[in-house]
């Protein structure tokens, strides 16, 4: 299980929630895909397989690589790594860059997977969000990707933004539900800080999201895609059967993979690294041989930390195997915090595994940090 991410991070426009790292001018567009390029070769031999299960081209806004930085990455990534059909490739794609050209360029690519980031089919939505495509895009998009054959869809859903009602809510999942599409990620407006949100809430030119309606959005949005068939396998991922993320899933299940590019992090089971989030660093970091790179060696107590984060909030939960392998005191305090939770109605215990209930996904970051170890 090897899988390479790849972070471009240009965007068109800056959406308001968004504190991703990327910039809205492309002038150092042909310099960042070098030094992509670069990083590919000088990074090669991190992975322990050098055959590729995913490559996932994220962001910012991948969906802006033209044909010719595309042949770059991949031409780089053929000379150092192997894959096959059954590689799972996906790239994040905004509908207003969905046409047929550039799906054309995508299958010339061998891209198997695109992942759509639609968050509305309403322009009220759209527009507060700051998005660069409209409610027409959203649907003409998915249509467009359809029908040139590219099956392997996902597309992202955002619920608990002020200007979406639960009427609005209802249609965007009835409107998705209509094109049949194998997968789907739905994310809670935060509010981060640094964003033009946080700003505008600050300054009260927008309102705060109501926790009280993204819960009762995120019930709705579980109940109408459990019904219809999905597996609701991550807390903002569902699927249908044998349509999980392989590259996600990979990673919730504790997977090596290699992060290429500004911003991107990388995990090889004993350190966590990650670049400069700046483009200009970067780029002159990776064209001089000189990465501008952290890298944090990873304690039993981190490990378990991060286990316990990202298997809670998968259907599989956490196991008390597993868990033993991190050392008898984490063991221990896991057994000793775990039955609160179980007596309050938020886990299920069956056998060895501990996951969420209904209830429990509610407050799945407040559980986890419950059963967070911390070293004295
Ligand atoms: S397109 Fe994606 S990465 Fe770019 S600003 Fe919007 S949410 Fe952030």
């Amino acid at each position: 299980m090897s899988g390479i991410y790849l972070h471009i991070p240009f965007c068109r426009k800056a959406c308001h929630y968004c504190n991703f790292h990327f910039s809205t001018s492309l002038r150092l567009k042909d310099e960042m895909i070098e030094a992509i390029c670069m990083e590919i070769g000088m990074r090669k031999n991190y992975l322990p397989n050098s055959h590729l299960t995913s490559i996932y081209f994220g962001g910012g806004t991948p969906s802006l690589l033209k044909d010719a930085d595309l042949e770059l990455i991949f031409k780089t990534i053929s000379k150092h790594f192997s894959w096959d059909e059954m590689t799972e490739i996906t790239l994040e794609a905004n509908p207003d860059d969905i046409n047929p050209a550039t799906l054309s360029t995508f299958k010339k690519w061998e891209i198997n997977r695109l992942s759509i980031g639609v968050q509305s089919f309403f322009d009220e939505d759209l527009k507060w969000m700051n998005r660069a495509h409209n409610a027409g895009e959203a649907e003409r998009c998915i249509k467009a990707a359809q029908d040139a054959g590219f099956a392997n869809l996902t597309i992202d859903l955002i619920y608990g933004s002020p200007t979406t009602t639960m009427e609005m809510w209802k249609k965007n999942i009835s409107t998705t539900l209509s094109f049949d599409i194998p997968h789907i990620s739905s994310y809670c407006m935060t509010v981060e800080e640094k964003t033009a949100l946080f700003h505008q809430i600050k300054t009260q030119q927008s309102i705060a999201p109501d926790p009280e309606k993204s819960a009762n959005q995120f019930d709705m949005l579980v109940s109408n895609l459990v019904s219809h068939g999905y597996e609701h396998y991550e807390i903002s991922n569902f699927g249908k059967p044998g349509h999980h993320a392989i590259h996600n899933t990979n990673y919730w299940r504790g997977a090596e993979y290699l992060g290429i590019g500004p911003s991107a992090h990388s995990f090889d089971s004993k350190t966590r690294s990650w670049n400069i989030p700046n483009n200009k660093k970067y780029i002159d970091g990776m064209l001089a041989s000189t990465p501008v790179t952290e890298v944090e060696i990873l304690s039993d107590a981190t490990k378990y930390n991060e286990y316990i984060m990202t298997g809670l909030r998968t259907m599989w939960g956490v196991n008390t195997l597993k868990i033993q392998s991190f050392g008898p005191e984490k063991a221990a305090y896991f057994n000793k915090m775990v039955i609160k939770e179980v007596a309050g109605g938020y886990i299920n215990k069956i056998e060895n595994d501990f996951m969420l209930t209904a209830l429990g996904k509610h407050f799945a970051d407040r559980i986890a940090m419950n059963l967070f170890f911390i070293d004295e």
